[in-house]
């Protein structure tokens, strides 16, 4: 922080004082049905998989009312998730109001919001191996939605550096793969992340982000409903389990295991994906 010539006020203890206000209580969010979801997953059978690269990022379609599970298998890694309405690729997830929806890291029962002006779940967690891990003593925690994805501007900004493993390249090739277009065509569909299995927080004295060695280990897993139809790209982070560094070839990296389930017929009773978000759009004109 820069240095201040400010005085401080005599009050300013007091001002500090002053308890704070959650910005959208999250009462009124419309509740998962998980008992509908969890019934119908126990019927539920594998249609496909894909096993991410280390380093690499693949895509995998979901479609609405299935399920997708992500799992580290041979070893700790963290994945950065990017998901799309399969049939229109405006639609995409929104971190920030995610984030300003339900907190920092997300887990059991919550959501990943689309942008505006859809606005509406687009996954809901399921199952997360590690909900036990709560908030630590440094106010870490797991899965994300404060960092953006790792990528080759800010390490040519703070390292002059031209690497190309980044989250960010890795979504955009395998993009660029997914819909026969450029890299340079892809990029702009990129987007903020989920940090899956990631364990973030920001710093109590400086409040800088931060990030640990994750929790996960093989067999660990985070699976989700999807609530309308799913194109999602995931990124095996160079930054392996994200104890050091990243941004680099250093880290050990492993494979991410996604797999797909359909559930059986019936099994969702009259489910249906959410609507649109009920906004005019009229903006007062
Ligand atoms: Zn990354």
């Amino acid at each position: 922080m820069a240095q201040s010539s400010h005085h401080v006020p005599a009050d300013a203890e007091a001002r500090r004082a002053v308890k704070p206000v959650i910005c959208y209580p999250n009462m009124t969010l419309p509740v998962p049905d998980l008992t509908l979801y969890r019934s119908a997953r126990q019927s539920a059978v594998k249609t496909g998989e894909v096993l991410v690269s280390p380093r690499d990022a693949a895509c995998f379609e979901t479609p609405a009312g299935h399920f997708f599970r992500i799992t580290s298998v041979e070893g700790p890694q963290v994945g950065d998730l990017n998901l799309w309405n399969r049939d229109d690729l405006k639609e995409r997830f929104y971190s920030g109001k995610t984030r300003a929806l339900h907190g920092t890291h997300i887990t059991t029962g919550e959501r990943m919001w689309s942008s505006f002006p859809a606005m509406r779940p687009m996954a809901t967690i399921v199952e997360d191996s590690l909900e036990w891990y709560g908030i630590d003593a440094f106010g870490g925690s797991v899965h994300d939605v404060i960092g953006t994805r790792c990528d080759p501007y800010t390490g040519n900004l703070l390292a002059g550096s031209q690497y190309h493993q980044c989250c960010h390249s890795n979504l955009t090739r395998a993009m660029a793969d997914h819909l026969g277009v450029s890299p340079a065509q892809a990029e702009p569909h990129v987007h903020d992340v989920l940090n899956v299995f990631m364990c973030t927080g920001f710093t109590r004295d400086t409040g800088q982000y931060f990030m640990k060695q994750s929790p996960v280990r093989p067999g660990d897993y985070l699976e989700f409903f999807a609530e309308i139809p799913l194109l999602g790209a995931l990124s095996a982070c160079p930054g392996g389990d994200c104890s050091a560094q990243h941004s680099s070839d250093a880290a050990a990296c492993y494979p991410l295991l996604v797999e797909i389930f359909a559930p059986e017929a019936g099994a969702l009773g009259d489910w249906q994906s959410p609507d649109l978000n009920g906004y005019n759009q009229s903006h007062g004109r």
